[in-house]
């Protein structure tokens, strides 16, 4: 796995220094979902390098969860649904909760692998 793509990577979540072994502990649907190792067992990066790293991954987040309430006025509008606001608000937290250990992880993975850089 050394030519592992950036946006591979990124996905599957697997350390920026090394692209080999995964950034978290656990799969995503877990209790959990959160751990991350401190340091990659493959190549000794610390996944972690300061306290408030991932403080940025907020800003990774924040443009998912956009996306996710961009999507659903879209459907809405697609399919013609004539909605409240009520309507919406179930619609887009629903979604974002179901897919928040996915965000979670996604977001910290894409900043990781922003700041952290390959190494090979
Ligand atoms: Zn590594």
């Amino acid at each position: 796995m050394k030519n592992e793509s950036l946006l591979r990577s990124m996905i599957k979540q697997h350390c920026p220094s090394c692209r080999s072994e995964k950034m978290f502990v656990s799969k995503a649907y877990n209790r959990k979902f959160n751990l991350m190792h401190h340091r990659c067992p493959n190549c000794n990066q610390a996944l972690e390098p300061e306290p408030g790293f991932y403080t940025g991954a907020m800003y990774v987040s924040y443009g998912f969860q956009v996306a996710i309430i961009v999507g659903v006025i879209l459907c809405a509008k697609i399919f013609a649904v004539n909605a409240s606001v009520l309507w919406y608000i179930r619609w887009i937290a629903g979604i974002i909760m179901l897919l928040f250990p996915i965000i979670y992880r996604l977001s910290r993975s894409i900043w990781a692998h922003i700041l952290i850089p390959f190494d090979n």
